[in-house]
């Protein structure tokens, strides 16, 4: 059985950044905290509990002096200025990426833009850059909610920056037809177009994909959803959930692997995989 890895798999940069900020701000007293998981990825996030650096779900529950880490995607400006007035120690990991898509909601709004952000709501990232248009955007994610938005003279577009590049160009295809002024700033970042594109290329040649990462990451479900349009896919989180019956007949497995999946997880499957 032959086992192919697709040409970019796993971390991003945003990732590697905000882990290595993590682990640079690590405490032995304990007091260094992200809020929210750094990833969506619960291995890397219980190996970084046992480096010194805990979860918080809310700035409240620390303390003046403690150190707070934003993970990669980002917050709103009302949480820096919570931090502030509780006096901890802010380390900014927010991917610079995030931080553009912010920054061009913030600014498309005060220049007079009805913005859209093409993005799943529910996200953290989707939230906070809807809190930096002032939460006056639209969060849409299908061509039905785009055809459903009323005309305007000004719109302003940006997206989610894990969101699929071809989803994107299809929904703003149905936004053009709403104003005469419209604004685009396709706010996708390259690593989540580099691992989609692989992964389709990947999903086109082999007979089973597996896609490993964390079930509630949002990049890792896209992969999924993407080679199951090309072939038969798994997504999982571990090695251990790979099961015999998956690999009957198959000839060519391929791997990809969501932007927050570490590569000793990569590493497992694939090993486990080659033995089959
Ligand atoms: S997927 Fe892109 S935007 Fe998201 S953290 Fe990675 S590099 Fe940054």
């Amino acid at each position: 059985m032959k086992v192919i890895l697709a040409e970019y798999l796993g971390f991003c940069y945003g990732v590697k950044r905000a882990i290595g900020l993590a682990r640079d701000n690590a405490r032995a007293d304990g007091r260094a905290a992200t809020l929210g998981p750094i990833i969506h990825n619960p291995q890397m996030v219980s190996r970084l509990e046992s480096e010194g650096v805990g979860t918080v779900e809310s700035p409240a529950e620390m303390s003046r002096g403690d150190t707070i880490i934003i993970r990669s995607h980002g917050v709103g400006p009302e949480v820096y200025e919570e931090v502030e007035q509780l006096g901890l120690q802010v380390v900014d990991a927010t991917c610079p990426h995030v931080k553009q898509a912010q920054m061009a909601a913030h600014r498309l709004v005060s220049e007079g833009y009805n913005v859209v952000i093409i993005g799943e709501k529910q996200h953290p990232e989707v939230k906070s850059i809807f809190e930096w248009s002032g939460s006056k955007a639209v969060v849409i994610d299908s061509e039905e909610e785009a055809a459903e938005l009323m005309p305007c003279a000004h719109m302003g577009i940006v997206s989610q920056t894990t969101f699929s590049g071809e989803k994107f160009n299809q929904i703003v295809g149905v936004l053009l037809s709403k104003s005469n002024d419209v604004h685009i700033l396709r706010t996708i970042c390259t690593a989540t177009d580099q691992r989609q594109t692989a992964a389709i290329k990947l999903a086109a040649e082999v007979d089973l994909m597996l896609v490993i990462g964390g079930k509630n990451s949002a990049n890792t479900t896209r992969l999924a959803q993407l080679c199951a349009e090309k072939c038969s896919t798994y997504h999982i989180e571990t090695a251990s959930e790979l099961r015999s019956e998956w690999f009957d007949g198959i000839e060519n497995i391929g791997i990809t692997a969501g932007a927050s999946t570490p590569d000793w997880v990569i590493k497992e499957v694939y090993e486990k995989c080659k033995k089959k």
